[in-house]
């Protein structure tokens, strides 16, 4: 059941009258664009409502301990890292070798802890330079880090990568960044086709981790934009993260190549089943603050579950998105729409790390999917599958008409 539309107007009236504020017309419902008959901000309610969610300061981590390597030592990223993460409070380990050690616990739990609280800084290999494609985000994966300090119980990392789950940084950025002419335009590698229209060839740095939960600590964000800035060619960044920190980001020098997407779900499931991540309404502050920076913006809705009354949970979610982005001139937003799913291995390490987790994953209750790789996935079953898409493509088309939804899978 949607929710009627006076019921949220009188929501935001006792917010605003909560706040003492003046209440204005009801805006345009979930128009993300400036309406073209008027001045933006003036008459648009949204930054206001904003202003009245309780506000926190943007969410940080900060490792308890940092391993470097001494390969990584001879670039000035690590020695950055190591400077502020000792600013922190953290614990500096220089190892003896360019092998990680020291990543395991007593336990399984054990282990989970202590890498989740460790960050190491080592050197991107060749291997690791060499970009592969990455579909159905963009023309090519760039990684500037892998894993994450968050503890999202669902988190699609658990069958991607292996062994204990710390989060490495790339302290070799110019070598990373070198090598992306090559898969520009013009370089031996560049794609025969575009996968995003209208952005050029896109380079996507947030397939292995949450970049911006690492900002403060390394700074490499900031460099890749200004490098996607200054780079005069056809080209798009695109990352997206479950935080809020952008701070010394809006300064950025972008050239508008960069997209910016804010990972997303229905309130029930950010607050329950995503710890150590900005809440909701900040990220939502932050997607603001993006779009007013005259980055591109986006919307990642993943992954996407059909919890109880999930029509009112992701109604609102939109909702609140569109009024995040009422009144800010030029907004070029996308959606990004992603259903939960599982394999057999992410399931494993899911319930070792999150054994009393609440998040469904009975293959039993699955439609079996098979890559192309003859892998197999447990994705939602086909006919709710349906619902949740013929609900989404109206729902999405309503709350944020300008939006363009790149893919729903
Ligand atoms: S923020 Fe993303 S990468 Fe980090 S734990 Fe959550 S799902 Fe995993």
């Amino acid at each position: 059941m949607e929710r009627p539309t006076s019921e949220i107007a009188g929501e935001r009236a006792s917010a605003y009258e909560a706040a003492g504020t003046k209440l204005p017309a009801e805006p345009a419902r979930g128009a993300p664009h400036v309406d073209p008959d008027s001045d933006g901000e003036a008459m648009l309610p949204a930054e206001r409502l904003l202003d009245i969610v309780p506000t926190r300061a943007p969410k940080r981590w900060k490792p308890r301990r940092v391993l470097v390597t001494p390969a990584a030592l001879r670039w000035p990223l690590a020695r950055r890292v190591v400077e502020r993460a000792a600013a922190m409070g953290a614990e500096v380990t220089e190892l003896p070798a360019n092998r990680l050690t020291g990543l395991r616990g007593a336990t399984d739990r054990e282990t989970y802890a202590l890498a989740k609280s460790t960050l190491a800084v080592v050197e991107a290999p060749p291997s690791k330079r060499r970009l592969q494609p990455i579909p159905p985000s963009a023309d090519w994966r760039v990684d500037l880090a892998e894993g994450c300090p968050a503890h999202c119980q669902y988190c699609y990392l658990a069958g991607s990568l292996t062994g204990p789950p710390v989060t490495r940084v790339y302290a070799n950025l110019p070598e990373i960044l070198d090598g992306l002419a090559a898969y520009g335009p013009g370089g031996p590698h560049e794609p025969a086709t575009r996968r995003r229209e209208g952005e050029g060839i896109t380079f996507e740095a947030s397939c292995y981790t949450d970049p911006l939960a690492l900002e403060e600590l390394t700074g490499s964000l900031a460099e890749t934009i200004a490098f996607f800035g200054a780079w005069d060619a056809d080209v798009g960044l695109r990352w997206t993260t479950k935080f809020d920190a952008l701070g010394p980001l809006l300064d950025v020098d972008h050239r508008r190549r960069t997209r910016i997407r804010f990972s997303v779900n229905a309130r029930d499931v950010t607050s329950r089943l995503e710890g150590g991540t900005a809440a909701l309404p900040e990220r939502l502050g932050a997607l603001r603050a993006a779009a007013r920076a005259g980055y591109r913006v986006g919307l990642t809705i993943a992954p996407i579950f059909p919890i109880p009354e999930w029509r009112e949970g992701y109604g609102e979610l939109l909702r609140d998105a569109a009024a995040a982005l009422a009144g800010v001139p030029d907004v070029d937003l996308t959606v990004e729409l992603i259903t939960h799913r599982f394999t057999a291995g992410s399931r494993d390490v899911l319930l070792s790390w999150y054994p009393r987790t609440k998040v469904e994953m009975d293959p039993g209750q699955r439609t079996v999917k098979r890559t192309k790789f003859g892998s197999v996935k447990y994705v939602l079953p086909r006919e709710v599958m349906t619902e949740l898409r013929t609900w989404f493509e109206v729902a999405v088309d309503r709350e944020l008409p300008g939006a363009r939804v790149l893919y729903w899978t």
